[in-house]
């Protein structure tokens, strides 16, 4: 048995973790993994979450029965709203179909599984992604069957959106073709495209028929404000588009562990929307039975409450406050201080949780090599593991790295 396994690699991020974990260089820096880290480099446990946790656990009806197949309902409902709008004209008709999912990787499954069986291919299986994206869609959509292209997305000339490739990529694809969009803060570029341009992007996927995939694992993380990051998801529903979102709460509620996360696919009427929900509750039933309980009533303590979603909103701000100061910070270091070769306006203009600072791959591995600095060969910091007191010291190995 087992004699044509092949061995495969470590997951890079993890192994990077692993070897961050493993030096005892006494100023190294994490910033591989995209988890958020607050000003002494330490996870964070939202203020909010720890309340809604009290008020959960000090609940004396609290059991631990299953939850429904398609999940906690005051949690997917609260969920939908936050990623359409409390009055999106979808929910209000009854046509988003709402399951709760392990996270956002759970979404995209559930999502790809669900196109898997049920949309009808023009032709080819297949999914365009944007070159380049996080990588664990490839495998998503390998998994079930379905061949990942990918469409142009990133310019490494100006470190910026390649909008012309991008609409080039979707003239040129087959009508109905599926395109997975990234709804704000882009892994792992940081690279978004502005409202002009989305509006622009949704004319075209619109005319040509496509399927919007939108994978939304940031939410509030890229302006700070929920409901500023969730406009380029409104503003396809709004004109109906056919979609599916994928949600996590990993990122915007500190909750990574706890996999919590929901599926809103929406159809064209009730009607339809009824048959979906029949088939991903037998699709959810194969592969997990139901969902986990904890982080989804969590979510919805916070969600329905006027007072503890307004805390949630504050504690959002803080994390993407932090980044910000952060991006600014850099900046500064790198053109007034050090005087680094090289244009550094995007470090301030990308958002969210990643940067793409233009590094090579030999500089990346030089960062890392020499200077105890762990992050990702195609040139991404997560900007969540700077703070105040190392970031001297990576904008000073930055600057060396460039200077070769
Ligand atoms: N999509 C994107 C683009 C992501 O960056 C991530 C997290 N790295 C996810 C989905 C899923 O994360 P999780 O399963 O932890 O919610």
């Amino acid at each position: 048995n087992w004699d044509k396994v092949p061995l495969a690699p470590p997951d890079s991020i993890f192994q990077l973790t692993a070897a961050y974990k493993a030096d005892t260089f006494p100023q190294k820096i994490n910033l591989g993994v995209g988890a958020y880290r607050d000003d002494d480099g330490k996870p964070w446990v939202l203020p909010v979450v720890k309340k809604a946790t009290d008020r959960l656990f000090s609940d004396p009806n609290l059991d631990h029965e299953y939850l429904p197949i398609t999940g906690l309902p005051e949690f997917v409902s609260a969920a939908a709203k936050l990623i359409l709008g409390a009055d999106a004209p979808a929910i209000r008709e009854g046509r988003v179909v709402s399951v709760q999912t392990i996270s956002g990787t759970g979404a995209n499954h559930l999502g790809a599984l669900f196109l898997s069986r049920y949309y009808q291919f023009n032709g080819e299986r297949q999914v365009f992604l944007s070159d380049p994206t996080w990588v664990n869609h490839f495998a998503i959509f390998r998994n079930v069957g379905i061949e990942p292209r990918t469409y142009a997305y990133y310019d490494p000339q100006t470190i910026g959106l390649d909008f012309a490739g991008f609409v080039r990529a979707l003239e040129r694809a087959p009508s109905r073709s599926v395109f997975l969009l990234h709804a704000c803060a882009h892994n792992p570029t940081g690279v978004d495209p502005t409202e002009e341009q989305w509006a622009q992007l949704a004319e075209v996927v619109q005319r040509k028929g496509h399927y919007a995939f939108f994978d939304s694992a940031y939410q509030g993380f890229g302006s700070g404000d929920l409901e500023r990051d969730a406009r380029a998801v409104r503003y396809f529903a709004g004109r109906g588009v056919p979609m599916v979102v994928c949600q996590s709460f990993a990122k915007n509620a500190g909750l990574y562990g706890e996999r919590v996360g929901a599926l809103h696919l929406i159809s064209a009427t009730r009607e339809k929307a009824e048959r979906v929900r029949s088939q991903m509750s037998v699709l959810q039933r194969s592969e997990i039975s139901n969902p986990p309980g904890y982080g989804a009533r969590v979510m919805a303590l916070i969600m329905n409450d006027a007072g503890l979603f307004g805390e949630w909103k504050r504690d959002i701000e803080t994390m993407a406050g932090r980044i910000i100061e952060m991006r600014k910070e850099l900046y500064r270091l790198l053109t007034e201080e050090l005087k680094t070769p090289g244009d550094w306006q995007h470090i301030v203009q990308q958002i969210g949780m990643f940067s793409f600072t233009g590094l090579n791959t030999e500089q990346s591995k030089a960062l890392v090599e020499k200077a105890h600095v762990y992050m990702t060969s195609n040139g991404r910091i997560s900007m969540a593991g700077l703070n105040s007191k190392n970031i001297k010291y990576f904008a000073a190995s930055l600057d060396a790295a460039v200077r070769g």
